[in-house]
């Protein structure tokens, strides 16, 4: 019975599209580049209480790097240390993947080893006037896609 539910939760992965299932970039918990980590800062990005922070320059769609937490260990709040520093010292990269990739290429994708297993989602936004152009529309992490698996699951029973 078990087994039953997890291949039709693996089934339906088939179906479903990672812009079903990401962090909309409006709900997501960001840096600007040039944030200074005093304690006010550092305090709030404790108290968010996320592993990874996306890292934006100018606008929040310009994603640039990943602040993981743990590169916050040597970090003295008293220190004043500029964001900047540690992005160009750790240089987490940026995965990227199209808002209609499905749950198991998404799922097999962070198998593979997708850095950090978490993904900005991008769109070609091909409306007004202008060229075509990437546009960054949420984040997906391998928790977004195994909460579909188990969803399935429940729904099953
Ligand atoms: P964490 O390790 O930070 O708890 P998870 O990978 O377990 O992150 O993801 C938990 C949920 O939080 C997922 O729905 C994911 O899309 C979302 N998420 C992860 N990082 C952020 C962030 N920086 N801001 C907003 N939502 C996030």
């Amino acid at each position: 019975r078990d087994e039953v539910n997890i291949i039709s939760g693996a089934l339906e992965l088939k179906k479903k599209i990672v812009s079903e299932v990401m962090t909309r970039l409006e709900d997501v918990f960001m840096l600007a580049y040039d944030t200074i980590l005093d304690f006010e800062t550092v305090s709030e990005i404790m108290k968010q209480g996320y592993s990874r922070i996306p890292v934006y320059e100018g606008t929040r769609s310009n994603i640039v790097t990943v602040l993981y937490i743990k590169d916050l260990a040597f970090v003295d709040p008293d220190d004043n240390t500029p964001l900047q520093t540690l992005c160009k010292f750790y240089q987490n990269p940026c995965n990227f993947v199209f808002e209609d990739t499905t749950l198991d290429v998404m799922f097999r994708q962070f198998k593979e080893g997708i850095k950090g297993h978490m993904a900005f989602v991008h769109r070609v936004n091909s409306e007004g006037e202008g060229d075509p152009f990437y546009e960054t529309i949420g984040l997906i992490t391998l928790e977004d896609v195994i909460e579909e698996l188990i969803q399935s699951e429940i729904v099953d029973e």
